[in-house]
């Protein structure tokens, strides 16, 4: 008898132990996203996606990602979506329609990820190839009812406290009253170039303005702007020692969508993809950045189709080893696009879900 007493006493004590060693795990909390950055490659679909695998020899940091999701585009206004509705579905979770800037389908204002961060007394940037007035930057500051009106959408900057921005569109910026404005601000706005980390006081706030409207394209020579603007963004950021939200746009991979250019998409693609390890390098190192790549819609209704090529004697045959992009539209398609998650809460985008659920899910993750 006492034997097995003593023997349920030990199982019970053993029990125990093994209870005390799984209950740390089953409270596992995933860290606290402080930092938001999000990456929208604009027209960028899976087929703009998938050339970074078949036109560089490296693997793309695409590849980096732990959790995949799509994304479903439509505008309130048409089942496909421009850059302006798409992008303030992303920066405010709130479908509109086509052309709306910031504003809901009443053109009332939407409040947006970045003066949320901004009110909260955070840090804010946000960097694009086109102008910094084009719709898909232009929607996370400004409330405007059409994204034609980019002199009105600049005079968004200074009032929105911006801390970095940087991109072109110089000539909307050349009015009095705005250059007043921001300075009042307490910006410090370069038109040339950007400077050395060093440069940045985290106690000023900075406006790039490199291009009298969109940014040069990459086969025309301009370099890994994206990328050092990011880099630079990235230090001043951490030099204010605030959570940050920061926007940074491959904006011409929809240009070159359009344009129904190859050359043009999978360059800018291979561009944007360089930009997002410089994010994730950060992210990684930092832990508390939730990183989301994405796009407003896909461009051109690329794809990677296999080439038709004249074979003698036999007449057309497609050719499975080459690839001859081509495209079906030079507008926008419905298609689903990618969306890609890194960092503390990414799970929760894996799946299928409406451009407004991703705002969603970032607020969600933020506001814990
Ligand atoms: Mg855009
Ligand atoms: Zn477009």
């Amino acid at each position: 008898m006492r034997r097995v007493i003593n023997v349920t006493v030990v199982l019970i004590v053993m029990g125990l132990i093994s209870l005390s060693f799984t209950f740390p795990k089953e409270e596992k909390k995933t860290k606290k996203v402080k930092n938001v950055i999000l990456l929208i490659g604009d027209g960028m679909g899976l087929s703009q996606m998938s050339s970074a695998y078949y036109y560089q020899d490296k693997t793309p940091n695409f590849s980096r990602f732990p959790f995949v999701g799509l994304s479903r585009t439509s505008a309130s206004s048409h089942k496909i979506t421009d850059s302006a509705a798409g992008a303030t579905a992303l920066s405010s979770g709130k479908k509109t329609y086509n052309g709306a800037i910031g504003v809901g389908p009443d053109t009332n204002a939407v409040k947006t990820i970045l003066e949320y961060y901004h009110e909260k007394g955070n840090s804010t940037a946000l960097i694009a190839t086109s102008s910094i007035t084009h719709a898909t930057p232009a929607s996370f500051y400004a409330h405007v009812d059409s994204r034609n009106k980019a002199h009105e959408i600049a005079t968004y900057m200074a009032p929105s406290g911006t801390d970095f921005f940087a991109g072109g569109g110089r000539q909307f910026f050349g009015g009095e009253e705005i250059v007043k404005a921001l300075t009042e601000e307490g910006y410090l706005i370069d038109t040339s170039k950007l400077v050395p980390a060093s440069d940045l006081d985290p106690g000023r706030k900075y406006g790039f303005l490199l291009a009298s409207d969109g940014m040069p394209r990459m086969t025309e020579g301009r370099g890994p702007f994206l990328k050092n603007a990011s880099e630079l963004a990235l230090d001043y950021l951490q030099k204010k020692e605030k959570p940050f939200f920061m926007m940074i746009e491959g904006s011409q991979i929809d240009w070159g969508g359009h344009a129904n250019e190859a050359d043009y998409v999978v360059t800018e693609v291979l561009d944007f993809d360089e930009v997002i390890g410089a994010v994730l390098d950060f992210a990684e190192k930092d832990g508390h950045t939730l990183v989301i790549v994405t796009a407003d819609h896909e461009t051109g209704g690329f794809t990677l189709s296999s080439e038709l090529k004249n074979v003698p004697f036999k007449g057309k045959q497609n050719d499975y080893n080459s690839i001859a992009p081509s495209f079906s539209t030079g507008g926008h398609s419905a298609a689903m696009v990618p969306v890609l998650a890194y960092g503390p809460g990414a799970e929760n985008f894996a799946g299928i879900y409406q451009n407004t659920e991703i705002h969603a899910k970032i607020m969600d993750l933020i506001s814990k």
